[in-house]
Parts: C-alpha cells; sequence; structure tokens
C-alpha cells in the first residue's frame, strides 16, 4: 500500500510502497479516504517533544474511511462500516483512570501516528474498542478534522467549565482554534478569537466570533482586561510560548486557563496572582470516546462545520510547510486516491 513515512526528524517525509498491516484479535483494517493534517504531526516529525514517536513513523491521527476487514473476535463493528481512528489508539481499560471513563489519561495507551502508524496510508489498522462509527450525513472529508482537532477542543471547553453567556478566549484560529470556535457559539459562550493576518480573523469572525483580535497590532492580554476585566476561561491552542504568556495574563479572577497546544516549552507561573486570584491553570488531552460521539453529533446536526481544503497524500511536505508558516485556513485534509 502507498503511504507517507517519516524516517528521521525533520527529514521530508518519503512516499513509500509499504506491507498492508494484517489484522490481529480485536482490531479491524480501515481502507481509509482521508486524513486531516494535524500540528501534532509535524511535531511528531521533527521530534519536538520529550516523548518521541516510532521511527519510520507513518503519521496521521485525523483518519477515516472504510472498514475492510475485521478480526473474529470484534463483534460491534462490520465491514462497511465508516469509522475514524483517534489519537487514543488504543487504552488499557483497567487502570484508574480508564475505570473512570477517563481513557485519555492512561498511561498504557497508544497513539495513532506516533507509537504505533497511522493513517497518512491507504490502510490502517485500528483498535476495535477505539475505532468510533462516522454519523450517517457527514462525509468523510468534513468528518476527519473532527477526529482530533473537534475532539480536543470540545473536551477543553468541558474542562474550561466556561457557563453560557460567559467570555472565553480562543487562541489560535488554526485547524484546532476555527472549530474551538464553533463549539464554544454552539455551547452560548461568547467568543474572543486571537490570532494574526486578515484570512485568520476574517474567518474567525465569519465562524461566528463576537471580537478578533490580531496579536501583532493588539496586546490581547491589555485589551481583554481592559474591556471585560478578564474572561472566564481561555483555550490555548496556538504552538507558540508567547501565546500561552499572553493566555494567562487573559483571564479574570476565578478563571481557568486551559492548555492545548504543545510547544516544548515551560510555562512559569506567577505563583502570588494564581493563588490571590484563584486562578486554574489545566492541561487538556484530546478526549474520550463519548466525548467524541458528542463532538460528532454537533457536526451531524449541523452546528459546527470543519473547514477543510483537501491534498492528496503526495502533496504532505508542501502542506507541512504551509503550516509552518501559518499559511492555513482551518484545516487540510489528505485524501489516499
Ligand atoms: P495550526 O498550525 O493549524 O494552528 C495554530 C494556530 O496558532 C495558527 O493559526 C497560528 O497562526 C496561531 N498562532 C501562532 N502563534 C500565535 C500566538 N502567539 N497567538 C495566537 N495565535 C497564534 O495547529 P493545530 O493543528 O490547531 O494545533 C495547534 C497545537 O495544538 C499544536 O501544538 C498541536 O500539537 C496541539 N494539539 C494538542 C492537542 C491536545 O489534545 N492537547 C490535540 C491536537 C493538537
Ligand atoms: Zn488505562
Ligand atoms: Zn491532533
Amino acid at each position: 500500500m502507498k503511504a507517507a513515512v517519516a524516517h528521521q526528524f525533520k527529514d521530508p517525509l518519503r512516499i513509500e510502497d509499504v506491507a498492508q498491516p494484517e489484522i490481529r484479535p480485536g482490531t479491524v483494517l480501515v481502507k481509509v479516504a482521508a486524513c486531516g493534517v494535524c500540528h501534532t504531526d509535524l511535531h511528531a516529525c521533527h521530534g519536538d517533544w520529550p516523548v518521541k514517536p516510532k521511527m519510520p513513523l507513518i503519521p496521521g491521527h485525523e483518519g477515516v474511511g472504510t472498514v475492510v476487514k475485521k478480526a473474529d473476535d470484534v463483534t460491534h463493528i462490520d465491514i462497511g462500516d465508516k469509522v475514524g481512528i483517534p489519537w487514543l489508539h488504543s487504552a488499557c481499560g483497567h487502570c484508574e483512570h480508564c475505570l473512570q471513563g477517563n481513557e485519555n489519561l492512561c498511561p498504557d495507551q497508544q497513539n495513532s501516528g506516533y507509537s504505533v502508524d497511522g493513517s497518512y496510508a491507504e490502510y490502517c489498522l485500528a483498535d476495535a474498542h477505539y475505532a468510533i462509527k462516522i454519523p450517517e450525513n457527514l462525509d468523510f472529508v468534513a468528518a476527519a478534522p473532527l477526529f482530533c482537532a473537534g475532539v480536543t477542543t470540545y473536551k477543553a471547553l468541558k474542562v474550561s467549565d466556561a457557563k453560557p453567556g460567559q467570555w472565553v478566549s480562543i487562541v489560535g484560529v488554526g485547524g484546532l482554534g476555527h472549530l474551538a470556535i464553533q463549539y464554544a457559539k454552539a455551547m452560548g459562550l461568547n467568543v474572543i478569537a486571537v490570532d494574526t493576518g486578515e484570512n485568520k480573523l476574517v474567518l474567525a469572525k465569519e465562524l461566528g466570533a463576537d471580537i478578533c483580535i490580531d496579536y501583532e497590532n493588539t496586546d490581547p492580554a491589555q485589551h481583554i482586561q481592559a474591556q471585560f476585566g478578564g474572561v472566564q476561561a481561555v483555550i490555548c491552542t496556538a504552538a507558540s510560548k508567547a501565546a500561552f504568556d499572553s493566555a494567562y495574563q487573559s483571564v479574570k479572577r476565578g478563571g481557568k486557563c486551559v492548555l492545548v497546544g504543545l510547544p516544548n516549552d515551560a510555562l512559569p507561573i506567577p505563583i502570588f496572582d494564581t493563588v490571590l486570584k484563584g486562578i486554574s491553570v489545566i492541561g487538556s488531552i484530546v478526549g474520550t470516546r463519548q466525548d467524541l460521539i458528542e463532538c460528532l453529533e454537533f457536526a451531524a446536526s449541523g452546528k459546527v462545520r470543519a473547514i477543510v481544503q483537501t491534498q492528496p497524500l503526495t502533496n504532505i511536505n508542501q502542506v507541512f510547510e504551509q503550516m509552518i508558516k501559518s499559511d492555513i485556513q482551518g484545516r487540510i485534509v489528505l485524501t489516499m486516491d
């Protein structure tokens, strides 16, 4: 099968012919139709994080397609079903976190396109317990970004505990942020969007952001504090430390700063301000299967729509170049044909 393969950190991916994965107990083989390109894939191929991915690696954790083979012990998914394969490739199922329904925190999880091969390929093996069915009325390309960008931002908003009518700030209007704006609006929140450049800010406005701030022209934290006395919650999706510093400063007393983007930096947090203002700083990592089902439902009912451009798998290196330059509107979705 054709796949895009990373061999060494920072080298371009190579389009290669590799062996189709073999079915094992508990798995299904998915003929991949499309796969969104998440900034995490770029971090993986660059070796940005303290925990390194397998090498060689087939990246991709927003893969969607049709089940073409299944192991005999798989009974809840059939051949022909349309499914997605999220970042949470599998979890142990019996640790404290799994038992509490927080399988996204399982210490024994495997991650698609990181610790196991992902969906930048014509076929991908999925753990049947973690492959999630796509609602009938969502096509593959529209569904793909929801399997990471969608569920991650939906979950981060849940974690933020912000209530309808309160203000949240979405920092970064990229693959994640453009969906965060829509989930936030659908949840009845008032939204400030922060990014730079007319393209991103016009998109944010179109997607329902009430206020858009260009961080190159206006200091977001100063503006937000002056106008509102801070936001109840900020969801920081940018892969930039500067964005996190500013996000922290934007929160009001008692508010929450939800960390989502993953630059490989430390975030020195002022203890005095955090204590006296009762600010929470919380990490949020993708979501559970139930979060994913809910996030897909928002899209199936028309409340949220990923903005996508498609590119053939063979163009992946150009797509990464565009991502490095922040030159993507919404999400780029690779197609396998
Ligand atoms: P993206 O490249 O599509 O979007 C990032 C956006 O941030 C761009 O629009 C860019 O212009 C903007 N940005 C950069 N610096 C900024 C700043 N200082 N202020 C405001 N905006 C700024 O990336 P993405 O796919 O949306 O992923 C973003 C980050 O989230 C990555 O680090 C990725 O690894 C991480 N991520 C985390 C999770 C999780 O579960 N926590 C899940 C998926 C992705
Ligand atoms: Zn577990
Ligand atoms: Zn992702």
